[in-house]
């Protein structure tokens, strides 16, 4: 079991990408506290302490961090805000910004201290291939914070690369969750949606949060000790051209 006593902490771990990751955590001997805004969503996930957590509330993360002392801290949660330039409002910036981006900051300032304590631990950080990686239609917002979360994680692998701290951001392509099917009739016509969807990643298909979850079981255990600050890209073929 590759996450054998590690202790984890996973935000957004109700349901999609962040579910996934808790259960495969879980599968590979981690001890894991599971958080998500919506407490009811963490139903089932036998064997991991599970809270309520929101994490744009600084104090309330800083002290179910503090408290769970993790070895390897996974950031899930976000938002994707849909639209274009000029669609886009200060509120729907700030509210991308503040969950997907400033949450991550906190979450690793809380985190970090004890690593460093312990002498070591890593950190994912979920980004996503949309943003500085490739653009995507209508996610102006959205890729300006992934490529946000890409910049924090590398600079933080750099300032930590010799306390034994690793930060690695995971970016997935179109990935089969809750929140993709809530995106995809608010285009309207779901199947035209989701086969435009499926066309653009060169395998024809969606990616499913158990093969992220795997690249997360990866990063989070001493396998990957010899990478940090990457952007790991996990996309069907997305971005290849
Ligand atoms: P999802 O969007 O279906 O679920 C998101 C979860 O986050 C929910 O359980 C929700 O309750 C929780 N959440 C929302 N606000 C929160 C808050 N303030 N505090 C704590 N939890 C909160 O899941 P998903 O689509 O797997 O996305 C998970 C992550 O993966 C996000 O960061 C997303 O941007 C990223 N991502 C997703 C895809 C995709 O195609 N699904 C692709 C690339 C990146």
């Amino acid at each position: 079991m590759r996450l054998q006593g590690k202790r984890a902490f996973v935000t957004a771990a109700g349901q999609g990408i962040g579910r996934a990751i808790a259960e495969a955590y879980l599968r590979e001997g981690a001890l894991v506290v599971a958080t998500d805004l919506n407490a009811d969503l963490l139903h089932g996930l036998d064997g991991a302490d599970t809270a309520a957590l929101d994490v744009t509330d600084k104090a309330a993360l800083t002290t179910a961090i503090q408290n769970a002392s993790p070895d390897v801290l996974v950031n899930c949660a976000g938002f994707v805000h849909a639209g274009a330039l000029l669609e886009a409002t200060d509120a729907d910036f700030d509210f991308a910004f503040t969950l997907n981006v400033r949450s991550q900051f906190h979450t690793m300032q809380a985190a970090l201290p004890g690593m460093l304590e312990r002498g070591g631990g890593s950190i994912v950080n979920i980004a996503s291939v949309a943003g500085s990686i490739v653009a995507a239609p209508n996610r102006c917002i959205y890729g300006a914070s992934k490529a946000a979360v890409i910049g924090l994680t590398k600079s933080v692998a750099l300032d930590y690369v010799t306390k034994g701290i690793r930060v690695n951001a995971i970016c997935p392509g179109t990935v089969d969750s809750p929140s993709l099917h809530d995106r995809l009739r608010a285009m309207g016509d779901y199947d035209t949606a989701r086969k435009a969807f499926e066309a653009r990643q060169p395998m024809g298909r969606i990616g499913t949060a158990e093969e992220i979850a795997h690249l997360a079981v990866y990063l989070g255990s001493d396998e990957s000790a010899f990478t940090t600050g990457q952007a790991h890209v996990i996309d069907g073929g997305w971005a290849v051209g």
